[in-house]
């Protein structure tokens, strides 16, 4: 490691140190994305709301390790950590882990080299906490993390292979997460979605069954806050969250269908035109109002840099977490009816006027979601486009 420079930086109340690359990608020889520091802080506030709900001791595993600046954050800067075990392949990843520890000066944190799914088996019902954060698809891993999580833990995920579950390609989408994406304009919601589907559909083998506390997608990468809970007569109910989303490209109307193979529509009952359906995905809800209120007051006690673009996000996806699935793109409304957008919020209040729910998305600054058909938001839009 001679030939490379040394980067220091600072993260929360954190020191890390890693060689210094070019560019971000797999081929550093110590993985680090400075992108990621609000995924980061999100973290520390997700666990610590977790370890003070359990009321008890947690341990937590960082499965794919990289600078180790996950695992010796958690420590460092979460309340009620037990041990912290960092999981890496590669034995420069180690070496840095180990150095970073060292430099926080911290105790019960060990370093491990293991295949993520060995470790995860080696160590089957040891973590409350699991932190999958790898560099492209999660999908590999989470049979693992399925068959080793413990009742009552928190499983967290990154994904960063967005354009498979946005479905810019099929392809990758159904191979990595055995579902069809559909690329409409609410894909990035639709992506969340597969992977919490497939999680849910991974877990459900080992008679585990998932609530999602929080989620979002941000730049390129999606991130998923599962409380894993256990009981087969639950797991068939929970199951029943997965289904199907079809949309109609012709009038842009859309609808849900619940069960695995439960009857799906084939014709758009607005306009007649054919519809195009995404799934098995997640119905279910994607935000937890509580857990999230609870990360909103945490960051009055957490030194976190990234604290108004956390903010930002998270009272978003308080705003939509009781609001229904996928969102409106007012501008491919407005484009398919040949009028001009009005201004956002004025629509939002025709909506809610009419007795609608209608809330913004932290999915699009220029998407709406709300319970009102594709006929209602069209009428408000012509509407408002006669007083303008
Ligand atoms: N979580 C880190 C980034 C990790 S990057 C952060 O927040 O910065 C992905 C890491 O996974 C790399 O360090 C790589 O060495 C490691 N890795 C790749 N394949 C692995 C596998 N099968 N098992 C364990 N680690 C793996």
């Amino acid at each position: 490691m001679d030939e490379y420079k040394i980067k220091h930086i600072e993260e929360g109340l954190t020191q890390i140190e890693f060689p210094e690359f070019d560019k971000v990608s797999s081929d550093a020889p110590v993985f680090y994305n400075p992108h990621m520091e609000m995924n980061r802080d999100l973290s520390i506030l997700a666990i610590q709301v977790f370890q003070k709900e359990q009321d008890r001791e947690i341990n937590i595993c960082d499965l794919f390790g990289g600078s180790g600046i996950r695992g010796v954050r958690y420590k460092n800067e979460i309340d009620g950590v037990g041990e912290v075990s960092i999981n890496d392949i590669s034995e420069t990843a180690n070496h840095y882990e180990r150095h970073n520890i060292k430099l926080n000066n911290l105790s019960d944190v060990e370093v491990y080299q293991h295949d993520a799914s060995m470790f995860l088996r080696m160590k089957r019902g040891e973590f409350d906490v699991i932190d999958i954060d790898p560099f492209g698809t999660p999908s590999p891993f989470l049979d693992s993390a399925g068959y080793c999580a413990r009742r009552n833990s928190l499983l967290c995920v990154t994904a960063t292979d967005t354009s498979a579950l946005c479905g810019t390609y099929q392809e990758p989408c159904i191979r990595k997460y055995n579902s069809k994406p559909y690329k409409s304009e609410y894909c990035h919601e639709n992506g969340i979605r597969i992977l919490a589907g497939f999680v849910a559909l991974t877990l459900s083998k080992y008679a585990k069954f998932i609530e999602v506390k929080m989620s979002h997608s941000t730049e390129h990468y999606m991130r998923l806050y599962l409380e894993i809970k256990k009981g087969s007569k639950k797991t068939d109910e929970s199951l029943k969250n997965i289904g199907y989303i079809s949309h109609c490209k012709h009038c842009l109307h859309r609808q849900t269908s619940s069960g695995l193979a439960g009857p799906i529509d084939d014709v758009c009952p607005v306009c007649g035109e054919k519809l195009v359906h995404a799934g098995p995905l997640w119905l279910g809800s994607i935000q937890d109002n509580d857990f999230i209120e609870k990360m909103i007051d945490e960051t009055n006690y957490k030194k976190i840099n990234t604290e108004k673009q956390a903010l930002k996000l998270l009272n978003s996806c308080l705003v939509e977490a009781d609001a229904p699935a996928t969102f409106y793109d007012v501008h491919s409304i407005c484009k398919s009816l040949k009028v001009s957008a009005p201004k956002f919020d004025l629509i939002l209040d025709e909506l809610k006027n009419d007795g609608f729910i209608a809330v913004k998305t932290h999915f699009s600054p220029i998407g709406i979601k709300t319970d009102a058909e594709i006929e209602d938001i069209k009428k408000i839009l012509i509407k408002l486009n006669e007083n303008i």
